[in-house]
């Protein structure tokens, strides 16, 4: 038996990797896993948005020579808590800087929403290995970002749970997209999957907040709620495995045990399985192709007893049929899609809007444009996402004048 350090050296070298949105829910379980396996992951950058002390732990702890802090005012205490042997970088120039730095193989993209796609390209363009955690990058530029890592040779890992098992389950010898017939993302349903429809307009921010199986970020949580989350997911997959998205299917698992499955045209399904930890996915991005005994959880069937499965409620939870259409459609509707739901979600975060008035915005924001096909070009995706912003900014204040009359 080799002791970890011995099994390490033997298959792979340590990965070096840069953090981008470190003190985030996927940052941290990435500083688990660097814990849990120090020979085969040394983390070289960190960037935070804002939050000073947990950075500043956070670089003590890894040793990180190089860090950023994107809020620029903060750059003065961060300074005074981590000392005068760490470079401090800041904005999106930071976020740059540490993407393309020379001491990383890998980038971890962990940063909310879609802010993490300028420095993903960044990263694909000085030749780094990309994590990727942020779904909304490949939502709203799927076609760009795969097309860059394609011409730069990079490889692109997914750490969202779904995508990542599909990942595994691709390291079979098929040989081309044309032998995958199904593509089968599980669902949690959230913690409204048994609620009837009336009551799904009551639901408040706080019943939102609380995921059944997952502990994650806000805004990940609410949208596991109305289902976009899964509805992203959809068009994430979409451009990860270049699969059409009438084979991209979604069913309920509430236990949240099988993570997908991928089918192939023989109709043999593999599927991949683990309690639920991020841990397990951004490990196996870090560590890919090969595998690392660690001290995460295994899994004891016997104990589980069954697995269940049911048909996500499409009717009454509409964001699958909105992710489908947008997907379908292309160009820039998926990007319309999730910048009318960031909006959204964040007007209900803020109690202005009602819980089944999401779905409401992003359907009028999504009907309300007429798409735009870039042609590999980011000027046209980003003029619809700020437009999509700007409508469905109006539709929520629509909707609180109508309330408050
Ligand atoms: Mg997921």
């Amino acid at each position: 038996m080799f002791d970890n350090q011995a099994e390490c050296s033997l298959v792979m070298r340590k990965r070096r990797i840069v953090i981008l949105g470190s003190t985030g829910s996927i940052g941290t379980s990435a500083l688990k896993v660097a814990r849990d396996i120090p020979e085969c992951m040394e983390v070289v950058g960190l960037a935070a948005n804002s939050s000073v002390e947990a950075l500043a732990r956070q670089t003590r702890e890894t040793g990180a020579k190089r860090i950023a802090i994107f809020d620029s005012s903060k750059k003065r205490e961060l300074a005074e808590l981590v000392g005068p042997h760490v470079d401090i970088l800041t904005g999106e120039e930071g976020l740059y800087t540490l993407a393309q730095m020379d001491e990383a193989d890998m980038v971890l993209i962990s940063i909310i929403g879609t802010a993490g796609l300028r420095p993903a390209l960044a990263a694909i363009q000085a030749n780094k290995d990309l994590a990727i955690a942020s779904k909304e990058i490949l939502v709203m530029a799927g076609e760009i970002v795969m097309t860059a890592a394609a011409r730069q040779g990079v490889k692109l890992i997914p750490v969202d749970s779904e995508h990542n098992a599909i990942y595994q389950c691709l390291q079979t010898n098929h040989r081309s997209p044309e032998q995958i017939s199904r593509l089968i993302l599980t669902a949690s349903g959230g913690p409204f999957r048994t609620w009837p429809q009336e009551a799904l307009a009551q639901v408040t921010l706080e019943q939102a907040l609380k995921h059944p199986t997952w502990s994650m970020g806000k805004k990940i949580t609410i949208d596991s709620a109305t289902l976009f989350n899964k509805g992203l997911e959809m068009i994430e997959a979409r451009w990860l495995f270049d699969v059409p998205m009438e084979k991209i299917d979604v069913v309920v698992h509430p236990q949240s045990i099988v993570h997908s499955m991928v089918e192939f045209v023989d109709g043999s399904i593999m599927a991949q399985m683990s309690t639920s930890d991020m841990c397990f996915p951004i490990q196996y991005a870090v560590t890919w192709p090969d595998r690392v005994a660690n001290s995460l959880p295994s899994l004891n069937f016997a104990q589980l007893g069954s697995l269940y499965f049911e048909a996500p409620r499409e009717e009454a939870f509409p964001a699958l049929r909105l992710a489908r259409l947008a997907g379908t459609t292309a160009g820039t509707m998926p990007a319309v899609l999730n910048a009318a739901n960031e909006i959204a979600v964040d007007a209900f975060m803020h109690n202005r809007i009602g819980f089944t008035d999401i779905w409401d915005i992003v359907r009028q924001t999504m009907e309300a444009h007429t798409p735009v096909y870039p042609q590999g070009q980011l000027a046209p995706i980003l003029q619809a996402d700020a437009q999509a912003r700007d409508q469905a900014r109006q539709i929520c204040c629509q909707i609180q004048s109508t309330r408050s009359h």
